[in-house]
């Protein structure tokens, strides 16, 4: 163990952790199975790839106070994920209303993100992230921001994933949040701790205890499994694994504009695609004209419509969610000769005997 393990083992139980906010879990109108159901809420809340997710700073007090240095140190914890090489680009924005992420510092209220797309049903006058103490005190230093922005392009809990296997002492672990620094109450700590997330058939299938998004846990929190129930978790707290980093790239992959493939008029595509994963095609319009573009096949999805401008990636367009619906999506638009337009699907769940398509016509 070196030495500068030892000093994150030794501190664990002072650390301050982040507290999500509850959201209710989504619900479904119609007939729609129990698998079905927890399958596409593992994935449901990611992004379309190739999203420019664009974040605001509050700096004034109310929602923020004693900030200067930190907004490099949160600036620079979107690079560390977008250094990965990752089709998500992050853009700062002096606009509170066209900003998907808006963060706040206010102290005293806990550091939380809301995950994903759940940003977008938050109203543009509130934070969708805060950190509530000094950024630049903690010994995580950037890994807290990271932390927050791995909840903001999609990512839960590593210790709630189900996979993990772990037995908690429940008493203790209910103990050591209630106390300083955390303060919490114990509805607080079953959803960001003692909870296990759905079914964990995508994302729990591999466990990582060294994630961004693993707490530390000091020793006699966890009975099993083994070895932690004597050692605690110590995840390094300021990096990704290389587990986050694979996770990502997956459902994130990097987009070359050179390598996708090109959507032509009137060609059904195969959507062959596991659950949450996704696809990028490009379009070049030969005329201005109305255009429709649809999914066909027993499948729910996230379909969106990129306009790729140059200088900034793509600007969203229209996009539809089919999840949980009868319908397949489909999207009317016009669309100009002489643009670039970048379609994106992610498959939420999908009939595993049918191979789901897409058609522009
Ligand atoms: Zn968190």
């Amino acid at each position: 163990m070196s030495t500068t393990q030892q000093t994150q083992y030794t501190a664990s139980h002072d650390l301050h952790q982040c507290a999500l906010k509850p959201i209710p879990k989504r619900t479904f109108e119609g007939k729609v199975s129990f698998d079905r159901q927890e399958i596409m809420l593992e994935t449901e809340k990611y992004w379309a790839n190739g999203t420019a997710l664009k974040y605001y700073f509050y700096t004034a007090a109310g929602k923020a106070s004693d900030v200067n240095g930190e907004l490099d140190l949160v600036r620079s914890a979107f690079d560390a994920w977008k250094n990965i090489g990752i089709g998500l680009s992050f853009k700062e924005t002096t606009a509170p209303d066209e900003a998907h992420i808006r963060i706040a510092f206010m102290r005293g209220e806990g550091s939380w993100s809301y995950i994903g797309r759940d940003c977008l049903g938050i109203p543009t006058s509130d934070p969708t992230m805060n950190f509530g103490w000094n950024l630049l005190t903690d010994p995580r230093t950037v890994g807290v921001a990271i932390h927050e922005i791995g909840h903001a392009i999609g990512l839960p809990h590593e210790h709630q994933n189900p996979n993990a296997g772990i037995v908690w002492n429940e008493q203790a672990v209910i103990s050591a949040f209630s106390r300083p620094p955390n303060n919490w109450d114990e509805a607080t700590i079953r959803n960001n701790i003692l909870n296990k997330y759905t079914s964990g058939k995508i994302q729990g299938s591999e466990w990582d205890p060294r994630s961004i998004m693993e707490y530390a846990f000091e020793e006699g929190l966890i009975q099993l499994p083994k070895p932690y129930d004597v050692e605690g978790i110590h995840p390094p707290g300021n990096k990704l694994s290389d587990i986050d980093i694979a996770w990502t790239q997956r459902f994130y992959p990097a987009l070359t504009e050179a390598d996708l493939p090109e959507l032509h008029i009137g060609a059904s595509e195969p959507l062959d695609l596991d659950h949450g994963e996704q696809r990028s095609f490009k379009f070049s319009p030969k005329c201005t004209r109305q255009y429709e573009l649809r999914t066909f096949g027993e499948c729910d999805g996230v379909l969106v419509v990129f306009e790729q401008h140059a200088a900034d990636g793509g600007e969203f367009l229209i996009g539809q969610d089919d999840s949980g619906k009868e319908d397949n999506a489909h999207l009317k638009l016009r669309l100009e000769k002489n643009k670039t337009y970048h379609i994106n699907f992610r498959m939420l769940f999908r009939n595993a005997d049918a191979t789901p398509s897409i058609m522009l016509w």
